[in-house]
């Protein structure tokens, strides 16, 4: 039965494998595959009529590569090592035996070919790619926790040699049809419905079925062991940076980089052995299966609106309105612009608008510079945008979005004004980034149709988007924002109203937690370090430079001034307060915050800091501040989630990694503690109470959940 491999042959004897997988929009390294490859195969070499064959595939992209889905349940269902070295050698064996199967045959490229899509590819003769700007190569695996394990870490080397390879496979980076020819990746480029007569062509006319590294005195491209001075080179500059980058949190690039210098000093039947023997070990391991479901599973279903309320038609905006040009306004309107929407981009005046305009203006010169926009199309998208200074143009708008200044009184009047304008069934939504919704939509005549939309700076970058439901927010509503966020191509996480929300109430933690230890008299040094040692972006008394000392300051007063008697200091306050008032260091934008901002040359911490917060005489480990840092992000999620503010455990761990940048390789906040175990993560919050204060007391609700073991995603 040959359910996923169109075979066929013609006149000349050159037989079409054409891939593809029912019920699949892509084509996926699925059991079933592998199976009727191999029994492709025993027809390409047992019917003498054969001379050689073409593979392709039937739809529009060639092959995204492994089923991850199915890989993801492997560590819960307590996957071996032995299991995982079966898994990556039945597949290395099928493309082994394409690759040695005395005939000639050709990949014809149609359009992505990605993980092992790729290894597949490398392990035919010869290759022809589509020459189209969608057809893309690579091996992405490093990017889940994995290692291309079908061969790929061992036929790259080979082919273009280690020092190009390990890049590619260590960053995961694709590369379209102009790199991949110059790398030496494919043979061939060729218009997307010329690849298989291309390639048909070669097995006929060259058809040569030995793979370079089959052939006699073969060597690797550039060189290859411990003897080879280019070679010693690459692993040498690569492990330190490897070592500087990742800081050994993530398993993967370290795993790549051993398979490739093993694998290249060894016969490439062995290297592929070692390659299995790397793959089982990341496949069975929680790294790789925390960044598979986070990153790949349910960030996709997030892009797919898996949180969008049933039976409602799907929408979509044709023009948006943009209350406020500033840097949020002008963002955003740039991002809607780009998606195709017409945009009404109103501010205070017609030159405060202007201004919002040519942040695109500057955006699109950029992306034509770099080729990649044409000045025609920059154009139209600028066309889609028009600055304004009159709620009339409001008229026709599917949704408002406003992103005036951080004030409830001044958010209140262009609420009113634009409902005055725009239809009763227009959503309007806020983009703050602090006051809870509910409060804001009082303001409105119309609160169903009121929501937080709330994007990240800088908005054309960040990929995820905050939609916040407030008390009498419509499922609608809800839709109607989620479908908005699908036409911008970026990944919506949904929660319910609470100060902050979810991602700038629990990313505040981390940044108190910084100044904290800085007052505690813990070396700013080692605080910073230490944050990016746990692979933290950035560390928590730079960023706060970043988005200013006096933002964090103000948002503090804020909330003490709207919750009375109810308002608790966050721990960090009195920093934020003496930065501000007595030291006039408000942040990057002001020149000096905690670090100084010298002319030419980079920043570095402020030495007055030591005058200010003196070490203390004993200093914690770097293990205890990383510790700490990432516990407090963790167990403010865990409140949100007792509380309501977050439903769905998936939502947590995306809108952390993707908001605000919580190390990947623990899959997410929540991924975070089941991986501790909760029982063992409420254990260390209670020793961090006993040593460091309240804020890291755990409520009834998560040590019940600790005592009755229960895990926040469900076991697979
Ligand atoms: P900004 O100061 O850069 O821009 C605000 C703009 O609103 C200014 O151009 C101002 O002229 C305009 N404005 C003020 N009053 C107005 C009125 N009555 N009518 C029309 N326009 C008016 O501020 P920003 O950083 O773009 O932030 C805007 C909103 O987005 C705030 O609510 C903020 O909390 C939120 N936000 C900011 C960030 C961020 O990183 N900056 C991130 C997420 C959300």
């Amino acid at each position: 039965m040959n359910n996923t491999i169109q075979y066929t042959v013609d006149a000349d004897g050159i037989a079409t494998l054409q891939l593809d997988v029912p019920g699949r929009t892509m084509n996926v390294l699925t059991p079933e595959l592998m199976e009727d490859l191999a029994g492709c195969l025993s027809r390409v070499t047992e019917d003498p009529a054969v001379r050689g064959a073409v593979l392709t595939s039937a739809k529009p992209a060639f092959m995204a590569g492994a089923d991850l889905k199915d890989l993801v349940t492997a560590y819960d269902r307590g996957m071996t090592l032995e299991e995982g070295y079966r898994l990556s050698q039945t597949l290395s064996h099928t493309f082994r035996r394409l690759e040695t199967c005395g005939k000639p045959v050709a990949a014809a490229i149609n359009g992505v070919a990605l993980g092992g899509g790729l290894e597949l590819c490398l392990a035919c003769h010869y290759r022809v790619l589509a020459d189209d700007p969608g057809a893309k190569v690579g091996l992405p695996e490093v990017t889940v926790g994995l290692l291309p394990g079908a061969g790929g870490t061992q036929r790259l080397p080979r082919l273009i040699g280690i020092r190009e390879a390990l890049p590619l496979m260590l960053e995961g980076r694709q590369v379209g049809p102009e790199q991949a020819l110059k790398l030496g990746i494919v043979h061939e480029l060729a218009p997307a419905d010329r690849v298989v007569e291309r390639a048909r062509r070669w097995v006929l006319e060259a058809g040569d079925p030995e793979a370079p590294w089959d052939k006699k005195g073969f060597r690797i491209p550039g060189g290859a062991g411990a003897m080879h001075p280019k070679a010693v080179e690459t692993f040498m500059v690569g492990t330190s940076l490897l070592a500087g980058k990742a800081f050994h949190n993530y398993p993967a690039p370290k795993a790549i980089m051993s398979a490739v210098y093993e694998g290249t000093i060894t016969p490439f039947d062995t290297g592929l052995r070692i390659e299995s023997k790397y793959f089982a070990q990341l496949v069975s391991g929680v790294v790789a299966r925390n960044m598979m479901r986070t990153l790949f599973v349910h960030k996709g279903e997030a892009d797919k609106l898996a949180r969008r309320p049933a039976g409602i038609a799907k929408s979509a905006v044709g023009k948006l309105g943009m209350l406020g040009a500033g840097m949020m306004g002008a963002g955003i309107a740039y991002v809607s612009a780009r998606a195709g929407m017409e945009v009404s981009l109103l501010d205070t005046s017609i030159e405060a608008a202007d201004r919002g305009k040519s942040y695109s203006r500057a955006l699109l010169d950029k992306a034509v510079s770099r080729g990649k926009s044409t000045p025609e199309q920059a154009e139209a998208v600028l066309g889609l945008i028009k600055p304004t200074n009159d709620y009339a143009d409001l008229d026709g708008c599917d949704l408002v979005i406003e992103a005036v200044f951080e004030d409830r009184g001044i958010k209140a009047d262009v609420t009113a004004r634009a409902e005055a304008v725009i239809a009763p069934a227009a959503i309007f939504a806020s983009n703050t980034s602090t006051l809870p919704i509910t409060g804001l939509a009082e303001a409105s005549e119309r609160p169903e149709n009121f929501i937080g939309i709330h994007f990240f700076s800088p908005v054309d970058k960040m990929p995820l988007v905050e939609i916040i439901v407030g008390k009498k927010t419509s499922p609608e509503a809800i839709a109607r924002s989620l479908d908005y966020v699908r036409q911008l191509r970026k990944t919506p996480i949904v929660v319910n109203d609470s100060r902050g929300f979810y991602t700038s109430r629990c990313f505040t933690t981390f940044t108190n937690e910084g100044m904290t230890m800085l007052a505690e008299g813990i070396n700013p040094a080692l605080i910073e370090n230490a944050a990016r040692m746990a692979s933290m972006p950035v560390g928590p008394l730079a960023v706060m430079d970043e988005v200013t000392i006096e933002l964090g300051y103000k948002i503090a007063t804020q909330a003490e001034a709207d919750l009375g008697d109810e308002y608790r200091p966050v721990s960090g306050f009195e920093v934020m307060r003496k930065m501000v008032e007595e030291l006039d260091r408000k942040g990057k934008r002001y020149g000096k915050g905690f670090y100084d901002y010298p002319d030419n040359a980079p920043k570095r911490l402020w030495r007055g800091l030591a005058e200010h917060y003196p070490l203390a005489a004993e200093q914690p480990s770097a293990d205890e501040v990383k510790q700490r840092l990432l516990v407090i992000q963790a167990l403010e999620t865990a409140r949100c989630y007792e509380e309501g503010v977050l439903t769905d455990p998936a939502d947590a761990d995306i809108g952390s990694i993707f908001g605000w940048g919580f190390p990947p390789w623990t899959g997410g906040t929540l991924s975070f503690i089941d991986t501790i175990g909760v029982a063992k993560f409420v254990a260390e919050c209670d020793r961090m109470a006993e040593a460091y204060g309240p804020r890291y007391e755990v409520s009834d609700w998560l040590r019940a959940r600790a005592d009755g073991g229960e895990t926040f995603h469900p076991a697979a």
